[in-house]
């Protein structure tokens, strides 16, 4: 009758303790009758021995042993890591509740009383094979789902660190390692609101080199492409404050935004620029300005206001750095934004190593 109900466990292990032989041979006839594997012990020693060779999928347990009580067994067994999950159930002549509830005590999942009952003995194996059977299936549905979880975290954390990476990637400049032309559009905008809510200035330089295109042609486009790197790892390791950000806004032009950066502050920092891009003598035979590469520089700076967009701060170091180039290049020239009454401009002189 039950192993017809048992797809998984064609012939399930049993084993049977109990030092009575009449009692045993009962429960042997059953059992073996059903195709039953079953494996026998006659004191608590050797059911321990055997349970743990064996390790069957169900124990029938007899209260009294000659050396231990079924119960301190039952504990045992319970307590090894091997063993702790096969269902006990015990069987005795014992048939007060304070013994059962003795047995359920001791980790016990039923209690049969003695003489064995053939149906009602195979009904309960029937039925705790079956409940030990799910309850590892859900265990190992658990642990797979554990794992499921743990792999999607591990995905998760990836993904982020992927788009934080991509997110980076966005915002620099392939060649010279600075942030891009987006990058620029997008802090410039940050900071134009936030220094309007603190009323703090704002500065902006726009760079350009002078007679690139000549540089190109003469030194040829990697050479090209070397001072463009150059330059712009020169200036950014010029600039010192966190929120001072240097931009490729285009071809050979940089910007440079500087929040916090008042009118005198943006020049002397257009002249550390100048000065350090001199000192780097990188040749420039085809230059008009001199034996080495120069900048121009437009500069403007404002304190945010009302609705004026940051891009009247932009126009404007545009505008500076026209005349920059107007006048000679390898200048720079400082012009006052905001507000338009008050605008202003400075021709700030050459840089000494001019
Ligand atoms: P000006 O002094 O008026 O600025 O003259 P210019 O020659 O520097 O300016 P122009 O706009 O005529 O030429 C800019 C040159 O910059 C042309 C272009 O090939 C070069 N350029 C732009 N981007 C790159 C780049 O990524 N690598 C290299 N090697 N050259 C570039
Ligand atoms: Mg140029
Ligand atoms: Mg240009």
């Amino acid at each position: 009758m039950p192993l017809a109900s048992f797809p998984n466990l064609a012939s399930p292990n049993i084993l049977v303790v109990d030092d009575n032989p009449d009692n045993l041979g009962v429960a042997l006839t059953f059992l073996s009758e059903e195709q039953f594997e079953v494996a026998v012990a006659t004191d608590g020693a050797s059911a321990l021995e055997s349970a743990r060779l064996v390790n069957p999928q169900l124990i029938l347990l007899d209260v009294m042993l000659p050396d231990m009580s079924g119960f301190k067994l039952c504990k045992t067994l319970k307590s090894s890591s091997e063993l702790s999950e096969t269902p006990v159930i015990f069987m005795t002549a014992l048939d007060e509740p304070q013994y059962k509830v003795q047995g359920f005590e001791a980790g016990g999942v039923d209690y049969l009383t003695k003489p064995l009952e053939r149906l009602e003995l195979l009904a309960r194996i029937d039925n705790h094979l079956r409940i030990h059977q799910q309850s590892q299936i859900l265990q190992i549905a658990n642990h797979d789902l554990k794992r499921a979880n743990q792999t999607l975290k591990q995905q998760n954390r990836s993904i982020t660190e992927n788009n934080h990476k991509l997110q980076q990637l966005v915002h620099i400049d392939g060649l010279t390692q600075v942030g891009n032309r987006r990058c620029f559009d997008e802090r410039l905008n940050q900071e134009w609101l936030r220094l309007r809510r603190e009323r703090r200035p704002l500065s902006l330089i726009l760079f350009d080199i002078d007679y690139f295109k000549a540089y190109n042609d003469h030194y040829g486009h990697p050479a090209g492409d070397t001072c463009l790197v150059q330059i712009a790892q020169k200036v950014k390791r010029l600039l010192k404050r966190p929120g001072d950000l240097l931009t490729r806004y285009g071809g050979e032009e940089f910007a440079i935004i500087l929040p916090n950066v008042d009118a005198a502050g943006a020049i002397y920092i257009a002249n550390l620029i100048q000065t350090e891009i001199a000192r780097l003598e990188i040749h420039h035979e085809a230059s008009s300005v001199g034996p080495y590469v120069t900048i121009s520089q437009g500069i403007s700076t404002c304190t945010p206001l009302g609705s004026i967009p940051p891009a009247q701060l932009l126009q404007s170091a545009d505008q500076a750095l026209y005349l920059a180039k107007q006048q000679g290049r390898d200048q720079s020239i400082h012009r006052n934004q905001v507000p338009p009454e008050e605008s202003s401009q400075t021709i700030i002189p050459p840089h000494p190593a001019a």
